[in-house]
């Protein structure tokens, strides 16, 4: 179980996805040493940068959508942290176009 008493219990996916800045790394690292239970979701969620690399962004989006993908499919925790790692997804992949183009419109 999550305590939410715990500052770093959210920061797993960003960890995962190496959104987080080199100090809150390494804080999050130290961190990881001393709480099983964050270091038992880096565990279960190691998989998550595997999957969704092999989603398009409007895929990962879609996975997320309650219209389209009923709630028990997803556990709600894991639901939450995906939808942030989709947008996550959906942000790098525009980052990619975006530089695509920035390096293609001079050549
Ligand atoms: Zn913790």
């Amino acid at each position: 179980m999550s305590n939410p008493a715990d500052a770093y219990h959210d920061w797993d996916v960003a960890y995962l996805l190496g959104s987080l800045s080199p100090a809150e790394r390494r804080e999050f690292e130290n961190h990881l040493v001393s709480c099983p239970v964050c270091a038992d979701n880096i565990s279960a969620l190691a998989g998550i940068p595997g999957v969704l690399s092999a989603l398009s962004p409007a895929q990962a989006a879609e996975l997320m959508d309650p219209v389209t993908t009923p709630a028990t499919a997803v556990p709600r925790r894991l639901a939450r942290r995906l939808a942030w790692a989709g947008w996550a997804a959906a942000g790098a992949a525009a980052g990619a176009l975006a530089a695509r183009w920035w390096w293609s419109k001079d050549s």
